[in-house]
C-alpha cells in the first residue's frame, strides 16, 4: 500500500491489540467508533472488530495504517 499523506511505499505487517497475559480477557476488545459519537456514553454505532489487522508502515511519515475486518457481521448505521 503506498502512504495516504506521502506516496510512498508501506511496509507491511501485522496490528494487534493487547499484551502478553490478556489474550484471554474478554475485556480486551478493540472497536471504531464514528466521530459523531466519540463523546457519548452510548455507542450505537460503533463496530467491534478483530484485535489483529493488516498494517502498513510508513517509514518517512513515521505513522502506520491499519485495516481491521468486523468481528462478526454488524449492520451499521441503522
Ligand atoms: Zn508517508
Amino acid at each position: 500500500m503506498e502512504c495516504p499523506k506521502c506516496g510512498r511505499k508501506c511496509f507491511e505487517g501485522v496490528v494487534k491489540a493487547g499484551q502478553a497475559g490478556t489474550l484471554f480477557n474478554e475485556a480486551a476488545n478493540l472497536s471504531w467508533t464514528p466521530e459523531y459519537e466519540k463523546k457519548k456514553i452510548i455507542k450505537k454505532d460503533a463496530l467491534n472488530l478483530e484485535k489483529s489487522g493488516v498494517g502498513y508502515y510508513c517509514q518517512f511519515c513515521e505513522k502506520v495504517y491499519a485495516t481491521f475486518e468486523l468481528n462478526k457481521i454488524q449492520s451499521v448505521f441503522q
